[in-house]
């Protein structure tokens, strides 16, 4: 027993309490340390100490989807970040724990625009006109989608109402997508067999083999999606990753694919105010302090956690917050880390490399007015890129637009003017962003080469004339191996959230079994969740996670669920999932039985 402890136990015995007698160290300044900070904090016992330790030294807070400014003051990020209108946790701790007014930070409802390598495919529509409690209502533009899309069942709605460009998918393309159908509701979301299950083939061997989709389905809509969700492609995606993906972003609930988005930084809109509430509460936030050793105490009851300027601190309990790729690493060179049953698969969790580029650009000499979906109308942006992405700001792009430099990767395109305040007021610049997934080539290439690319790209994807632009200022985040990767197998090594004694984890890699989330809104409840594993491992008071419950099944979604457990049962099929009838001629060609 430690010093601390043992004087607490007199203390405890003599009558007497010690406040301030815990500490707990967080590494890692995201969504997902933050989020375990703020709940360890609201302590009502006032009983623990909690320190963030974040790696950056340009900013202290936000993680991947943090931010900094270049030189000439011009906001950066590593990407832009959406809002699914599923992230209930999410919203909350911007409401109750940062005190925002959600509508001053993020735009409305917005739609957006999916392009494979051969032209515009469809256009998702805001279709939610009322969400569930405590979740803002939004109507789309469109007066006749927003009464039809009332009148029907998720994902009827997405499906139906979604504007597809009959040239790319024709009516047996569409309708072949009912297939997908078994092996959605055969996929339990918070159920270990279906992982398990689903784990173990490629989404694209499911959505051709199993789910019986047509190749131009898969290749129109289904594969640019992969490339920008779980970003890669699918036969490195797994199809457990898949569907779990597609439920959560898209099918679970009326609407579920409206996206709100930041009207600026999240670092400026989000992170600054956070920090601040974080430290009124007592947490204290260390940027520039990049963890490289944690190990167990001397006297084996606590941790020592060292950073790599010399500095060190002892815990009486760890929270990794540091994406699954840096925890692996720092399992590496730590023998309490190796020892810790919990992360014993963790070294084969895999990262995908993310080039986010943003180009501020000479303005057109007239504003292009009128444009759709945005929070602004109008934008400086070249006429031709303007009138390409008039229906929505932002353009979500397939693999392959540009053979060889983009064969397997995707991205996104946004006209920023029409989207963030700073960028809409400023006269000077038009300001376009282009974030590219699983883009480990494009990484080692200069900056100017991958300006060169993400124009070349742009024009590409919008089938228009080659750019001819004036570059005036460009910042290019290069995130390598930093975004969780969905592979084959990966939920297998995903860990949990408590790994050893005194260690525990949080973050969008974890616990793929548990809550049906994605990305910010998984980082934010694992966060939540190893606050409270660990107040209640130390007996604090007051620590509750509170998190909001992934939405219910629909009705129509618990019906089908029930028939798939019937045809499993009835067809013996135990490992894989059940193949739907129009492939049966492929498995008997195949030889092969499910
Ligand atoms: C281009 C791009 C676009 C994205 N778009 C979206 C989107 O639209 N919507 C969405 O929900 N999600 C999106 N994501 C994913 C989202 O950013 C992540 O899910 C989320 O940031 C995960 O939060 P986290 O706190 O778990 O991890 P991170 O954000 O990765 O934070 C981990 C933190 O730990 C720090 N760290 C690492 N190692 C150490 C160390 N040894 N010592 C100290 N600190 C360390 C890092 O510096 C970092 O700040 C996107 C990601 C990218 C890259």
């Amino acid at each position: 027993m430690c010093v601390q402890h043992q004087l607490q136990l007199l203390l405890f015995l003599a009558g007497l309490s010690l406040t301030k007698s815990y500490s707990v160290v967080v590494i890692g300044g995201g969504w997902a340390g933050y989020s375990a900070s703020s709940t360890l904090a609201s302590s009502s016992g006032a009983d623990v100490e909690v320190t963030v330790l974040e790696a950056s030294p340009r900013n202290s807070g936000g993680g991947l989807a943090g931010g900094w400014r270049t030189a000439s003051g011009r906001p950066v990020e590593a990407g832009i970040h959406g809002f699914w209108r599923e992230y209930q946790n999410t919203f909350r701790v911007m409401r109750d724990e940062i005190g925002l007014d959600l509508d001053d930070v993020l735009s409305d409802f917005t739609p957006s625009v999916l392009f494979s390598k051969n032209g515009r495919v469809a256009t998702a529509p805001v279709l939610a006109t009322s969400a569930r409690k405590g979740s803002k209502s939004s109507k789309s533009s469109n007066p006749i989608l927003s009464s039809i899309s009332g009148s029907l069942p998720p994902p009827l709605d997405t499906a139906l109402l979604a504007d597809f460009d009959e040239k790319r998918l024709n009516l047996q393309d569409r309708i072949s997508a009912v297939g997908l159908l078994s092996g959605w509701a055969d996929f339990g979301q918070e159920d270990p067999d279906s992982w398990d299950r689903y784990d173990k083939i490629s989404a694209e061997e499911f959505f051709l083999d199993y789910g019986g989709v047509t190749p131009n389905l898969y290749a129109e809509l289904v594969s640019p999606m992969l490339h920008v969700l779980p970003m890669g492609p699918g036969s490195d995606i797994s199809a457990a990753a898949a569907l779990s993906c597609f439920h959560v972003f898209a099918l679970q609930t009326r609407g579920a694919f409206d996206v709100r988005w930041a009207k600026g930084s999240l670092s400026d809109l989000i992170f600054d105010p956070w920090r601040v509430k974080l430290e009124e509460k007592g947490v204290r936030v260390e940027g520039g302090k990049r963890v490289n050793g944690i190990e167990r105490a001397e006297d084996g009851d606590g941790m020592v956690v060292t950073a790599e300027d010399g500095s060190e601190y002892t815990a009486d309990a760890v929270i990794l917050a540091v994406g699954g790729t840096s925890a692996a690493k720092l399992k590496e060179g730590s023998k309490a880390l190796k020892e810790a049953e919990g992360a014993k698969r963790v070294e084969d969790l895999r990262g995908v490399t993310c080039v986010a580029t943003r180009i501020w650009l000479e303005p057109a000499p007239s504003p292009t007015t009128g444009l759709g979906g945005g929070a602004y109308s109008s934008t400086t942006l070249p006429k031709a890129v303007a009138r390409a992405m008039g229906e929505s700001p932002i353009a979500v792009v397939g693999a392959g637009v540009l053979l060889p430099e983009l064969e397997e990767t995707g991205f996104c395109i946004y006209d920023l003017q029409r989207m963030h305040a700073e960028q809409h007021m400023a006269e000077d610049t038009a300001c376009l962003e282009v974030d590219m997934y699983r883009a480990d080539g494009i990484a080692d290439m200069s900056d100017d080469e991958i300006v060169e690319l993400a124009l070349r790209a742009v024009s590409s994807a919008l089938k228009i004339d080659p750019l001819q632009v004036k570059v005036v200022d460009k910042a290019i985040v290069r995130a390598r191996n930093a975004v969780s990767h969905f592979n084959i197998g990966s939920a297998a090594a995903s860990p949990g959230i408590k790994w050893g004694r005194n260690v525990y984890a949080c973050g969008d890699y974890i616990d793929r079994q548990g809550h049906a989330s994605w990305s910010t809104e998984k980082a934010v409840v694992t966060g939540k969740q190893a606050a409270e594993r660990v107040a209640k491992d130390l007996g604090l008071k007051g620590v509750k996670a509170r998190v909001i419950p992934a939405a219910p099944d629909t009705p129509q979604l618990s019906n089908l669920r029930r028939l798939a457990k019937s045809i499993r049962r009835v067809s013996g099929a135990q490992r894989l999932p059940v193949p739907v009838p129009w492939t049966i001629g492929k498995w008997i060609g195949k030889g092969a039985r499910p």
